[in-house]
């Protein structure tokens, strides 16, 4: 290896180590020994899926340890390091969305932590913004970041899960001594004595009257999007802590052994949690027919999946570089094409595609024939099915580790 190539792998194994160590303390401050209660993302979780919510409270998981980046060859240092900033993503805007709040004035608490025990299960919600207003019209608003790669057109059921555990634990709990703000004085008391305490603003003893709300803003790279509200419902929040009672013991019954983690229900059909699930590689449902990696068709399949990463990379810089040159265009006036040596380029409108909105057609059917179900029959006459296709999924193994916490 060349001398530059070897100090360039030097930086590269560092900041993953730096990343590392960063989120194995990041995790301990702010939330503690995770093994020791049920957080609302393990209700998200278990709610789509209760193998991965259970091996994620036994600790198994395909995160190393820091001290073990020494070990990784350069393949195994570049995932690690990838999924890492995919991972952190998501903390660093966290930083820079509270410095944006907090510059506007509004009262915010980061980090808030609401715990409880219920039925004898530990039990903690970590809010990442507390929004407050006092005075006469007292008003709460919880935010939850997520940092997504696409905006998603709606919420995922497991973010819902987590928006109602948390807003009707803030309000069942508000008059409870269950809120603290980790590595504060503010510990064990109600919220409106955390919220006092913080910023010498009053509220309410109870919460009705109260306005509160959860909200979830969904960040991607170059776009933003708010999912809500989400109102404090008491049918909702007994969901959660069901869900929550289920995970702790089925977690201490696969410790004890008396079941396996692969006699667990797992979520069923495609499901965009598998490719980042911890313990995807020996996931009953996949049970795979195993193919040596060195035959054939295992070197084929190992390029397929590579030319598919390939893909995506590149259509992601296909989609940047588009988006910079028609900004271009459209900063120099230009209203013709515009060439280079070898390549003339041009912005044109295109007309919107169409298509039918099947409710509005029937409405309109239904308007003209008089009898809606003539007109659903009738619509359901001119329906085409396209014929049935075969599509191929390729989804990555990831090596389960024992967790570093
Ligand atoms: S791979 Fe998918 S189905 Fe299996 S445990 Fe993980 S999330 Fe659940």
């Amino acid at each position: 290896m060349q001398p530059d190539t070897i100090k360039a792998q030097g930086l590269l194994r560092l900041l993953t180590q730096g990343l590392l160590a960063h989120g194995e303390q990041k995790t301990a401050n702010e939330l503690g020994d995770r093994s020791q209660y049920i957080g609302m993302s393990d209700i998200g979780k278990g709610m789509e899926c209760m193998r991965a919510a259970v091996a994620s409270k036994l600790g198994l998981s395909a995160i190393p340890a820091a001290t073990a980046v020494g070990e990784f060859a350069h393949e195994e240092l570049g995932r690690v390091l990838g999924r890492q900033i995919i991972l952190q993503r998501g903390h660093w805007q966290e930083y820079g969305i509270e410095k944006a709040l907090t510059a506007t004035g509004v009262k915010l608490v980061p980090q808030l932590e609401i715990s409880i025990e219920h039925n004898g299960v530990p039990i903690k919600a970590h809010l990442d913004f507390t929004l407050v207003w006092g005075g006469k019209r007292p008003a709460v608003r919880i935010l939850e970041l997520k940092s997504n790669e696409r905006i998603p057109a709606s919420l995922y059921a497991s973010y819902e899960a987590q928006l109602y555990g948390q807003v009707g634990l803030l309000k069942s709990c508000w008059a409870q001594p269950c809120f603290s703000v980790p590595q504060t004085e503010v510990q064990s008391v109600t919220f409106p004595q955390a919220i006092q305490s913080i910023f010498n603003v009053a509220l309410p003893k109870l919460p009705d009257g109260v306005d509160i709300e959860s909200w979830v803003l969904s960040i991607s790279r170059s776009e933003v999007k708010s999912f809500g509200p989400y109102l404090a419902d008491m049918g909702m929040l007994e969901a959660c802590l069901q869900a929550a009672v289920g995970i702790w013991r089925t977690t201490e019954d696969v410790r004890s052994g008396s079941l396996d983690l692969n006699d667990l229900d797992y979520c069923r059909g495609f499901h965009p949690l598998c490719d980042w699930c911890d313990v995807n590689a020996d996931c009953p449902k996949f049970q795979a027919v195993n193919i040596p990696s060195d035959s054939a068709c295992g070197l084929e399949l190992e390029e397929l999946a590579m030319l598919k990463e390939r893909k995506a990379t590149l259509e992601k810089r296909i989609a940047e570089s588009e988006e910079r040159i028609r900004q271009t265009y459209s900063l120099i006036g230009a209203k013709d094409w515009i060439s280079t040596k070898d390549h003339r380029f041009r912005v044109t409108t295109i007309a919107g595609r169409k298509t039918l909105d099947r409710s509005q057609m029937l409405d309109k059917l239904t308007s003209l024939i008089g009898d809606e179900l003539k007109a659903q029959t009738a619509l359901e006459q001119c329906e085409k099915s396209g014929k049935p296709f075969e599509r191929l999924y390729v989804s990555k193994i990831n090596k389960m580790l024992k967790s570093a916490a």
